[in-house]
């Protein structure tokens, strides 16, 4: 398909005083029309960040985002246009207002951006209900009664109302049972038939990510170390660090892995190690490891990876 979001994001960087911290750094990227890209890594690995800069909440401090190529928010400021990117969090309504009944919370970026005629936005706010399977007898209920899988499905409802081309959703089905999840996960699927939407799911949910996505970006320390179509991936993992993210997955079918699960903790990304920044918990490590940064570089079609290893194949 044609590239939805094409960017040369170099850095990202958190104003934290006295020094600046680079939550994301050197990410290159591009997401197809109609993809689902899953970003896996562990909790502080600027897979939020990245998400959440794409959905144009943070900007980066250098490097851009395109949006068919022009820069991410170039629609937002034509009328009616809607917004391109929309965020689903893992609870959509932590940060709204809970008095607001659940027909106005729908109802309420539409008006704002003039997306509907105020006489349709009765009927809009309904058929995306519908969509979402929202009982419309909901209505003018408020979102702080319902359980976790109705209020996801309340923000999703309100993130398609600016119809969006592309949903980031950080860990969006994470805090819902298992069988909640499901039905969740198939209603991003629906969306995506019927809307033609496209995804980047970020989520430390190994499986989950492996049953949606097309392709997947693996994130260290604030960068993306390998990348590529998730069968492959998850057959066979090529970087170090994915390995042993893959063998911390406790399922039947990778007890017999050859690789061991990952051991310590991810350094802060306040003082990232030297060199390859998974040096230290690596077992392959090298001393060229420790001096010398790996390069993101093609392995084999459509699949990239940051390692020494791949030098001795090359
Ligand atoms: Fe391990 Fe070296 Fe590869 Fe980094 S570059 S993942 S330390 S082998
Ligand atoms: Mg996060």
């Amino acid at each position: 398909g044609q590239d939805l979001v094409g960017r040369m994001l170099s850095r990202f960087g958190l104003e934290r005083p006295p020094r600046r911290v680079h939550a994301v750094e050197e990410v290159s990227l591009t997401i197809r029309e109609g993809e689902v890209v899953g970003v896996v890594g562990e909790s502080g690995c600027g897979k939020s960040t990245l998400g959440r800069m794409i959905a144009d909440i943070l900007q980066p401090t250098t490097g851009e985002i395109l949006h068919r190529g022009r820069p991410l928010g170039a629609r937002r400021r034509e009328k009616g246009a809607g917004l391109a990117v929309q965020m689903i969090f893992q609870d959509p309504f932590s940060s709204l207002n809970p008095r607001k009944r659940v027909g106005a919370l729908i109802g309420e970026a539409p008006k704002v951006h003039g997306i509907v005629a105020r006489e349709d936005l009765d009927d809009y706010v309904e058929s995306l209900m519908e969509r979402c399977g929202i009982d419309l007898a909901y209505k003018g209920r408020f979102a702080h009664q319902f359980s976790g899988g109705q209020r996801q499905r309340i923000g999703i409802a309100r993130a398609l109302a600016v119809k969006p081309e592309l949903l980031v959703c950080d860990e969006a089905v994470s805090a819902l049972d298992v069988s909640i999840q499901a039905q969740i996960v198939n209603l991003f699927m629906d969306l995506r038939e019927e809307l033609g939407l496209t995804y980047l799911f970020i989520s430390h949910d190994l499986g989950v990510v492996e049953h949606v996505c097309d392709r997947v970006l693996v994130m260290y320390l604030g960068r993306i170390v390998e990348s590529g179509p998730a069968a492959e991936i998850f057959r066979a993992p090529n970087h170090p660090y994915t390995k042993a993210l893959l063998a911390g997955v406790p399922r039947i079918e990778r007890r017999r892995t050859a690789y061991e699960p990952i051991e310590g903790d991810m350094p802060s990304p306040l003082a990232p190690p030297p060199g390859c920044r998974f040096h230290p918990r690596c077992p392959f490590a090298t001393a060229r490891c420790r001096e010398e940064t790996p390069a993101l570089r093609e392995i084999a079609p459509g699949r990239l990876s940051a390692c020494h290893l791949n030098d001795a194949t090359a």
